[in-house]
């Protein structure tokens, strides 16, 4: 064990300060002690983590209650960078390393671990979802998990590395070809980063790629690489495209879902695709006769793999992606000293009622 911060140390032992959600919009501090690290492990230290939507569900308690019942208290945050500050045996990297941190952890053994993929392992652990997340000052992870920031990425940019595979990973599942239309709905930054990623991965140019979403402001962010759609106020626009689309991406969720969802359905063609990532609580009413009539192929996409993140790396590697990216950051960021921070950040993050409904960007905390 190696580390000489004495405020986090009592008597030679790492002390780990938690910060959990214990009930919805309610964070507690929570004290671990760290005796040691296991082979193969790194003490890792988080610097900075993106809020997502994913999570807002836990913090205002719109998870399905057993949900909250058994996975609460729980701390949130699965998009960031962590930096090492102590290392187990058979282990690597470097003291001061700067990691993205992977949030899955597969089991690498089950039918779907070996048939379809990490991200579809049905006995994972994932952070924010059914394991601690970032929202905490040290925390023990495998090396296996996480990956060196190369020195070109600026860590603000690294910290998007999930949710950027997430929509990388998304995007390969279309299988779209370079001459389909294609349509994002989300104006969210999965939504952003899935209309980067169909124009920079399956390179779709801007005359058949539409952003469809319902603030100006965050439409506006793509308007070099995609057609922009505000759902709200371009009704007719919207209705006009109908039948018209190859490939729908729905990257909404929430309270929305339903009418999302049915928006997803009405614009794609006979035998179009829809690839599902928003999230909600509970049945949603979807126009099930035009799916059948229509011959459409509905598949849900979730998480990511490995290789996606090291794709990802690849991408930001090119200065034109990296400032793209870079503009899904939130003017506003979070320097998270203790749980009202923290809750604050959450506040503000929440699209549906913060003050991020009006604002673009993945709001970011940092950890001092
Ligand atoms: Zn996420
Ligand atoms: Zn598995």
């Amino acid at each position: 064990m190696v580390m000489r911060n004495t405020t986090s140390m009592e008597n030679g032992r790492i002390i780990a300060q938690e910060y959990c959600l214990v009930k919805p919009f309610t964070f507690i501090v929570r004290k671990r002690v760290i005796e040691s690290i296991p082979d193969g492990n790194l003490l890792l230290k988080p610097i900075v983590a993106g809020i997502c939507g994913s999570e807002m569900l836990y913090f205002k308690g719109q998870k399905e209650r057993e949900k909250l019942d058994s996975r609460l208290p729980m701390c949130l945050l699965h998009e960031g960078v962590a930096e090492v500050v102590g290392s187990g045996k058979r282990t690597k990297l470097k003291k001061g390393t700067r990691v993205i941190v992977n949030p899955l952890i597969p089991c690498g053994k089950c039918w779907a671990c070996r048939n379809l993929g990490e991200n579809m392992c049905q006995n994972s652990r994932f952070m924010a979802a059914n394991a601690d997340g970032l929202a905490r000052t040290f925390f023990i992870y495998p090396e296996a998990r996480v990956i060196p920031v190369p020195p070109s990425i600026p860590i603000e940019v690294a910290a998007l590395s999930e949710p950027f595979s997430v929509a990388v990973n998304a995007c390969e599942t279309a299988e779209i070809q370079k001459y389909e239309k294609v349509a994002v709905i989300g104006d969210g930054p999965i939504g952003y980063l899935l209309a980067l990623a169909v124009s920079s991965v399956s390179n779709v140019p801007p005359e058949n790629l539409y952003f469809i979403g319902v603030i100006d402001e965050k439409l506006d962010l793509a308007s070099d690489f995609a057609l922009t759609l505000n759902s709200v106020k371009e009704k007719m626009r919207l209705n006009s495209l109908n039948g018209k689309m190859d490939v729908v991406f729905e990257a909404v969720g929430g309270m929305a879902h339903e009418i999302t969802l049915n928006q997803a359905i009405g614009l794609l063609r006979p035998g179009g695709r829809c690839i599902v990532l928003g999230i909600s609580k509970g049945k949603i009413p979807i126009m099930m006769t035009s799916i059948v009539n229509k011959g459409l192929i509905l598949k849900g996409s979730t998480r990511s793999r490995m290789e996606h993140y090291h794709k990802v790396l690849r991408l930001l590697e090119d200065n034109e992606i990296r400032g793209r990216v870079r503009r899904i950051i939130s003017d506003r960021s979070f320097m998270i000293k203790n749980v009202k921070d923290l809750e604050e950040a959450f506040r503000y993050a929440d699209t549906e009622e913060g003050e991020a409904k009006t604002k673009p960007g993945r709001v970011l905390v940092y950890f001092p």
